[in-house]
Order: structure tokens, then C-alpha cells, then sequence
């Protein structure tokens, strides 16, 4: 039998695995006596790989690791970091060993942002009465034997508050700063931005754009219906980049407005002759573009780069100008100012195209956006938890705050009561 810290840590994932059918009590979602009685291991292993890529996109070690990470440190879907973590074992993705170091640090955590295993149960039902009986036989302030390494100090964008001018006195959890105090969007933290994995959102935008082609020409010269084809066009790319909008995006009002928003950036552009003549010096300046290879990185070469990236410059500047003439800015529903919205593209272009710069290109491209600047550290406020009563999650607020955006499920939550 495992040692009771194993148990528990274990149990934290087993509604999830009782859920797929599997032995919640046991690494992998098997017990050795029926891996016995299984029709070999291969057969085990594919089924363990087809759950973990149906369920969660895993596919590989890589994978695991990096939909795993953002829920470490967010804290969030614990369950089914350990239900994912013990089956990948039998997908032969990880070693145990490995799998173990994982699943006790989820099971800390999780233990540290809920105070039982029925708070624990409101983040993750159904959870089958098998499954709570096990519960019951382990005490939820088990000692586990995990130490978390002292979080580093790291530096953030302490972006100010247009609204209520309060600093930001911690990292936020995405990329898009909403306020602590009041729940207004403060910035957009690039660094941040850079730690989740890019869902590459320009190729999957002209990935629909191209599906849509004919819908677009066919509405050339007319508003009404150009505008009504790139709204769907938008609301198809936000499905296929969620991570790449603000969380308030799972708010349907808000949703419509954003659609409504960029639909009309695209749409008053394809109304200027100036900033269509720009975009085709851009698509040419794209189709110019060569990558090399050397030592396994890909670099794009140098030349044709820096021409493209002069012709977005030079399109963003036009269509900026448009934005100011036909009230676009305004129509963010976060009401943010013009210079945080560029700054957001800016910094979306720069995340896609980084990667493939050298030292120089990156470094100006960063000075020229404004991206690199003002990182710092902070002393970590004092917080409190709270309820979202919109989608239960427990939130981590400031002392002080009156109004934040709940970073589960985007909605503005007040935090003003007890
Ligand atoms: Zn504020
Ligand atoms: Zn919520």
C-alpha cells in the first residue's frame, strides 16, 4: 500500500480519474493486478494516450509540461493536474518518479487554496460517492513532506490603474492587467504575456480569413455585409486563440463588444484605399520572408525581415490614424485607452516574432514598441479570500480592493462585503 502521503496527494485527481472509469487509488488509474489481467501493456498505453490527447491535447512530454505549468502557478484545475500527471505514467510520457514530484507538489497546492476536500469537490464535480468515501479516510491537513521553493522575487509591469491610479502590487495572473483594487484594465504585461504558450494567434486569424475569402469579396463595397463577415470572422479567431484576449472575454456582452470592436478596425480598413495599398505592400513584404536553419534554432533572415516588419509599422500607423477618425478606440468594452490597445498588438506581433530575430532586431523591435520598459519587483500585498459567486472559484484579492475581474471566469466580481 502507498504511504498516506501518496493517498492523498493521489485522491486530489481522483474525481477525474473515477470519472474516466480508471482506479482513482492508483498510480496510472491501474492496479498492478489488473494491469495483469489487461490484454498487454501496449493496449494500456495507447488508451492512456487517447485519453490524455482527447481530454487535455497532450500529446508528448512538452505538452504535458506546458498545460501544466500555467495551472501550477495559477493554482487552478489541480485535479486534473494530477489525474493528467498519473495517467501520462501509463502513456509512458513521464517516468513515475517524475510523475510523483509533480503530483505531490498539485496536491500542496491544492491544499494550501482550499481549506477541505469539499471545497476542493466545488471545483471539480461530479464527484462519485466512491471517491468521497476514500476522501473520508484521509485528513485534509495531512502532512505531505513538500517544501515549495520560495517564489523567487520576479518583476512584473507595475502598471497604474487609468481609473483609480493604484499601482499594481503583484503579478497578474495573464498577460492583460486588470486592476486589484477596482477591476479596470490597467496594462498589458508583456513578460508575462511570453510565459504561456503562444497559440499563434496571425496564422490561426489567416487561417479563417482564407476560409471566409469568399464571403469577403463577395461583400466588397458594401459596408453592412463587410462588416457582418469579419464579425464572424473575429468570433471564429477568439474561439481558436482564447488565450490571446482578456478573460473577460467568457462574458457574452463583453464578447459582442470586442468582436464588435475589431470587426470595425478591420472593416474601416477595407474602406481606405491608403491602408489597403499598405496591406498589400505588407502581404508582399510576408511572401518575401526566409527562415534558416543553424544548431536547431530557426532565424528569419535578416533583410526581407526587416523590410516586413517597416511595412507593418507603416500599415499599424495608418490604421491607428483610422481608429482615431472613426471612434474604434472607443468601442473597447474595457474602455481602454488608444496607447494600451496598439501596445497590446505591438506586443502579440513581438511575442510571434521574437523567437525568430537576432539579438539586434529583437532589441530594437522592443525599444521601438515600448515593450522592454519598467519591470520591477514589489513587496506582495496583503490579500484575503474571496468567493467569486459567479463560477466558486476561491480568489486571492488584495485587502484593499473594492472590484477585480475573477480570473477564472472574467467576470468583474465586488469584493466589498465580507
Ligand atoms: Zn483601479
Ligand atoms: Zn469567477
Amino acid at each position: 500500500m502507498l504511504p498516506l502521503r501518496l493517498r492523498w496527494s493521489l485522491a486530489i485527481g481522483a474525481p477525474i480519474v473515477a470519472d474516466a472509469g480508471l482506479d482513482p487509488t492508483a498510480l496510472g488509474g491501474w492496479a498492478p493486478d489488473h494491469v495483469a489481467r489487461a490484454r498487454g501493456e501496449h493496449e494500456l498505453r495507447m488508451a492512456a494516450s487517447e485519453a490524455l490527447a482527447e481530454a487535455y491535447g497532450i500529446t508528448s512530454r512538452d505538452t504535458l509540461m506546458a498545460w501544466a505549468r500555467p495551472r501550477l502557478q495559477g493554482r487552478r484545475e489541480l485535479a486534473h493536474v494530477v489525474a493528467a500527471f498519473s495517467i501520462a505514467t501509463v502513456a509512458q510520457h513521464v517516468s513515475e518518479d517524475d510523475a510523483w514530484q509533480a503530483i505531490a507538489l498539485a496536491a500542496r497546492l491544492a491544499q494550501l487554496t482550499y481549506r477541505s476536500w469539499d471545497e476542493l469537490a466545488a471545483t471539480c464535480e461530479p464527484v462519485a460517492d466512491d471517491v468521497r468515501a476514500q476522501w473520508a479516510t484521509l485528513p485534509w491537513d495531512t502532512e505531505l513532506e513538500v517544501t515549495l521553493a520560495e517564489a523567487p522575487t520576479r518583476r512584473f509591469l507595475r502598471a497604474t490603474c487609468p481609473a483609480c491610479g493604484a499601482r499594481a502590487t503583484r503579478r497578474s495572473p495573464t498577460a492583460y492587467v486588470y486592476c486589484d483594487r477596482c477591476g479596470n484594465l490597467a496594462g498589458y504585461d508583456f513578460e508575462r504575456a511570453c510565459e504561456q504558450p503562444l497559440e499563434r494567434p496571425g496564422p490561426a486569424y489567416e487561417a479563417i480569413r482564407a476560409e471566409l475569402a469568399g464571403r469577403l469579396a463577395e461583400a466588397r463595397g458594401d459596408l453592412l455585409r463587410t462588416r457582418a463577415v469579419q464579425r464572424a470572422l473575429f468570433d471564429a479567431w477568439i474561439d481558436a486563440c482564447p488565450g490571446a484576449v482578456p478573460v473577460r472575454i467568457q462574458d457574452p456582452a463583453y464578447r459582442a463588444a470586442y468582436v464588435a470592436m475589431l470587426a470595425e478596425g478591420e472593416t474601416r480598413a477595407a474602406f481606405d484605399a491608403e491602408a489597403c495599398e499598405l496591406r498589400t505592400a505588407l502581404d508582399a513584404a510576408v511572401a518575401q520572408l526566409g527562415f534558416t536553419t543553424a544548431g536547431g534554432e530557426t532565424r528569419v533572415l535578416d533583410a526581407p525581415y526587416r523590410a516586413m516588419e517597416a511595412a507593418m509599422f507603416a500599415h499599424e500607423a495608418r490604421r491607428h490614424a483610422l481608429a482615431l477618425a472613426h471612434g474604434i478606440y472607443e468601442m473597447h468594452p474595457d474602455r481602454a485607452s488608444p496607447a494600451l490597445i496598439r501596445r497590446i498588438g505591438f506586443s502579440i506581433y513581438a511575442q510571434g516574432w521574437l523567437p525568430y530575430l537576432a539579438e539586434a532586431d529583437a532589441q530594437a523591435l522592443l525599444a521601438r514598441t515600448d515593450l522592454a520598459a519598467a519591470y520591477e519587483v514589489a513587496e506582495p500585498p496583503a490579500t484575503r479570500a474571496v468567493r467569486c459567486p459567479r463560477c466558486e472559484e476561491v480568489l486571492d484579492v488584495v485587502v484593499e480592493a473594492r472590484r477585480v475581474v475573477c480570473a477564472h471566469c472574467g467576470r468583474p466580481v465586488d469584493v466589498t462585503g465580507p
